[in-house]
């Protein structure tokens, strides 16, 4: 018997789960991957290509037939009752950010795996969602902001005159900050950039950045790679130093979060008016909050001649590319959690561990 995959369409999403590509490239020993009618058709993908690889099927058949289910977010808990009770639902459930996750999912009889929960080892990096998708949020930042800026990036020297280059700072230097630091860099900008956490610092440098250091900032490497949430009195401190730097800046990205907490307010409202006139700050953390005290999650605002971007998913404008990233990380989960083609998932695994939410 072979296990049969099934790909989910994406109500509130541009991306899919699995390309046709990505199935080519699967070395889960004979599955059957069936694909909900459409679920490419936002990302680029069409049924016809899916068909050479898979069955398209309805999102009925998939939710009653699969072994294995496959989505970007979890379906709707209505459709809950509609997947079959061996099966094995593979998504992104959040449950660091939404408390009621595990009560809705208790009563089911399917297994659950949140991607978003995989630990961040090594062995598990190219399972990584929330880098892979990170890193595309970053550089697409960087992209819309020198869309958006008045000015170049890079110096020019030209019959017309010199242009001095754009400078850029970005707040929080994990995944996404990093790739804002590299795409900024390749544009020709002077880049600057503060972190809480101490093994930044090199990583800033290497990139041809330079590292802005607020003494007394609490580090914990328990924390799995992820910062830790500061005292009162450090980020009054930071805050000081963010202003200082955002008057002589033309671009702010701001990644800065702490997971599963309200990202920190790093840019004050006083800041804003004084600031250039057409500077442009990016805020990656405006789902949990904002870094700017003035960020609107999902809009776009201009306060005092600067634009505000508030979205904490810019990898969803890239859906071709983040559904080929997203898919490569589940085909490297299946291939640790499968074995001769049948699931394999054990227990005392620390990947299984750390993101089976519903066994
Ligand atoms: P994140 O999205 O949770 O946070 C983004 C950044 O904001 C982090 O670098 C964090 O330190 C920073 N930050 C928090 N509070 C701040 C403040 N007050 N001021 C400035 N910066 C602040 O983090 P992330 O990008 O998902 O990952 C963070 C780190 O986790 C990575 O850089 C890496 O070290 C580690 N990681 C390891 C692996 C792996 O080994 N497989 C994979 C991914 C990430």
């Amino acid at each position: 018997m072979s296990l049969i995959i099934g790909v989910l369409k994406e109500s509130e999403d541009k991306r899919v789960a699995i390309t046709p590509d990505n199935i080519k490239r699967s070395k889960v020993k004979d599955a059957q991957w069936w694909i909900e009618k459409d679920a490419g058709a936002d990302s680029g993908f069409t049924d016809s290509a899916y068909g050479t690889v898979g069955k398209v099927v309805s999102r009925q058949e998939i939710f009653q037939q699969s072994d294995i289910i496959v989505s970007i977010f979890p379906p709707a808990e209505g459709e809950f009752g509609s997947i079959r009770k061996e099966a094995l639902l593979i998504s992104q459930f959040r449950p660091y950010q939404d408390e009621t996750v595990q009560g809705k999912l208790a009563n089911q009889s399917f297994k659950a795996i949140s991607m978003d929960m995989i630990p961040r080892t090594t062995l598990a990096q190219a399972m990584d969602v929330l880098s892979s998708m990170a890193s595309i949020a970053g550089y697409k930042a960087v992209i819309l902001a020198a869309q958006q800026l008045p000015r170049y990036f890079p110096m020019m020297i030209t019959s017309a005159g010199s242009i001095r280059p754009a400078k850029v700072l970005v707040i929080g230097a994990g995944v996404a900050g990093l790739q804002a630091i590299a795409t900024a860099r390749k544009l020709g900008a002077i880049v600057e950039a503060f972190d809480v956490r101490s093994a930044a610092k090199e990583e800033v440098q290497s990139l041809g950045a330079k590292f802005v250091e607020v003494e007394g900032a609490k580090d914990d490497k328990g924390a799995g790679g992820y910062a830790v949430q500061q005292s009162e009195e450090f980020l009054t401190r930071q805050r000081a130093e963010v202003q200082s730097r955002a008057t002589k800046s033309d671009v702010i990205i701001c990644t800065a979060q702490v997971r599963g907490r309200k990202a920190p307010v790093l840019i004050e409202a006083a800041t804003i008016p004084q600031m250039k006139h057409g500077s442009v700050i990016v805020d990656l953390a405006a789902s949990t909050g904002g870094n700017c005290a003035l960020t609107e999650n999902g809009k776009t605002i201009v306060k005092n001649g600067v634009t505000i971007i508030g979205n904490s998913q810019l990898e969803v404008e890239m859906p071709e590319d983040a559904s080929q990233m997203y898919g490569n990380n589940v085909l490297n989960l299946l291939a640790h959690i499968t074995k001769d083609g049948a699931l394999n998932l054990r227990m005392e695994d620390e990947i299984v561990k750390g993101s089976l939410i519903k066994a």
